[in-house]
């Protein structure tokens, strides 16, 4: 038995999927501690799309750290974060004539998520907040209340209250008509739903299996929450940051939600940091509200400019992503007709991609299979049926290759 089995809690979880002990990383691979190497399809859970230290951002925040930039800076004023706000501003909210105030809520994604979901209902007064089925927002007791899945909802130990989750689009295959429930039960006085402060959507669910909302079906959401005055909450914590193609995966569809929430990949090198950006006239915070000690980790702005600065100054990563992506769900689907016999489907979006799988348990074979064969992906979906990849953006198509043929031949292993 290792030191992580004695002494580290038994809530530990990706360890269990790929049990070596890892060392070094560099681009799509990591490396175990004896050298061997992996190609890294999961990057990080979408905080790597820049890859592992990658070498633009490492020098930049080598040279930080030898001038003594400071590290922690509470919500301090830095000269490192004025230069984040401001390439933030120049490149990333000008350019898509996105207005809005900028906001540190802590180091993490669920920390986004609960200042949005606070702010929605100081703003309103109201307290009820719509999510969707299959969604997954965050593992604290606000984020919780908005995610679908039982297991994890199971570990808060009180009753998620304030929330309601309506049908994901094509959660009911189409036979029903979008929004027509959620809408009957806001213009009906006997529905018994309250009006609601905000509605919270991913526009690519990762955790629920790679399910992308339709862009019609976004604009429609937007339109309904507009028509109801109801904050419209996009959480792109997990498809933000070009996982999809565009900075802002909500882009497509042109719409300017009320609220969004960023991190995993804001913070370019891997580096906690999460922003919950708000319209203007939605900032009524006042000082001090929502704080918290890890708002202001300045080595994460100095690699996330950077990284704006390298990746976001043309549209070549959005180009090249959605690329990628197209290569990917090609490979996928042509695993998949090459077993007619198994119901296979290809999911996702960009470089967020799935393969669904009958069952979970095929899906775990086939990332089993990948991990002995050197390429690490997971499962998700309600029922971890969904093979999932997520290569870093900055994925070689040589790499992209090498781990398509090491997935395909994974899936005939598991078939064995
Ligand atoms: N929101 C979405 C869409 C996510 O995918 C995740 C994490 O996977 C979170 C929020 C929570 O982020 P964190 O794990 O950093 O708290």
């Amino acid at each position: 038995m290792d030191i992580f089995e004695t002494l580290e809690s038994n809530v530990r979880s990706y360890c269990r999927s790929w049990p070596a002990t890892f060392d070094r990383a560099s681009g799509s691979r990591l490396y175990d501690e004896d050298g061997r190497a992996y190609l890294d399809f999961f990057a990080g859970a979408g905080a790597l799309n820049y890859g592992h230290n990658n070498p633009v951002l490492k020098r930049a925040l080598i040279a930080y750290l030898e001038r003594d930039g400071v590290t922690q800076g509470l919500d301090m004023k830095t000269a490192a974060k004025r230069d984040f706000l401001w390439t933030l501003r120049d490149l990333v909210l000008e350019p898509r004539g996105l207005r809005y105030k900028v906001m540190f809520p802590g180091p993490g994604g669920a920390n986004a998520v609960e200042a949005a979901l606070k702010l929605a209902r100081t703003v309103t007064g109201r307290s009820l907040v719509v999510g969707f089925t299959n969604a997954f927002h965050g593992m604290t007791l606000g984020a919780l209340s908005v995610t679908g899945n039982a297991a994890k909802r199971g570990a808060a130990g009180v009753p998620l209250q304030h929330t309601t989750l309506m049908p994901y689009d094509g959660y009911v295959d189409g036979r029903i008509t979008d929004f027509a429930l959620l809408e009957r039960l806001l213009t009906d006085s006997g529905s018994g739903l309250d009006l609601p402060a905000a509605v919270i959507v991913e526009t690519v669910q990762g955790e629920g299996g790679l399910t992308p909302a339709r862009i019609e079906w976004l604009r429609g959401l937007a339109r309904l929450c507009e028509r109801h005055a109801i904050l419209l909450i996009v959480d792109d914590v997990q498809m933000g940051c070009g996982r999809t193609g565009p900075f802002f995966s909500f882009e497509p569809a042109a719409v300017q939600p009320d609220i969004v929430c960023l991190s995993k990949s804001i913070g370019g090198y891997g580096l906690p940091l999460a922003l919950t950006l708000v319209k203007p006239e939605l900032d009524v915070w006042e000082p001090g509200r929502h704080n918290g000690t890890f708002r202001g980790i300045n080595p994460a702005f100095v690699a996330s400019a950077e990284a704006l600065r390298t990746y976001w100054r043309d549209d070549e990563l959005e180009k090249s992503t959605l690329g990628k992506g197209e290569h990917v769900a090609r490979v996928l689907t042509e695993v998949a007709q090459a077993h007619p016999e198994i119901p296979m489907k290809v999911k996702g979006r960009g470089l967020a991609r799935g393969l669904a799988l009958p069952d979970g348990e095929f899906a775990r074979r086939v990332c089993r299979g990948a991990f002995e064969r050197g390429l690490l992906v997971e499962t998700s979906g309600p029922d971890g049926e969904v093979v999932k990849l997520m290569p870093p953006l900055t994925v070689t198509r040589d790499e992209l290759d090498q781990g398509l043929a090491l997935l395909t031949e994974s899936v005939e292993g598991a078939l064995e």
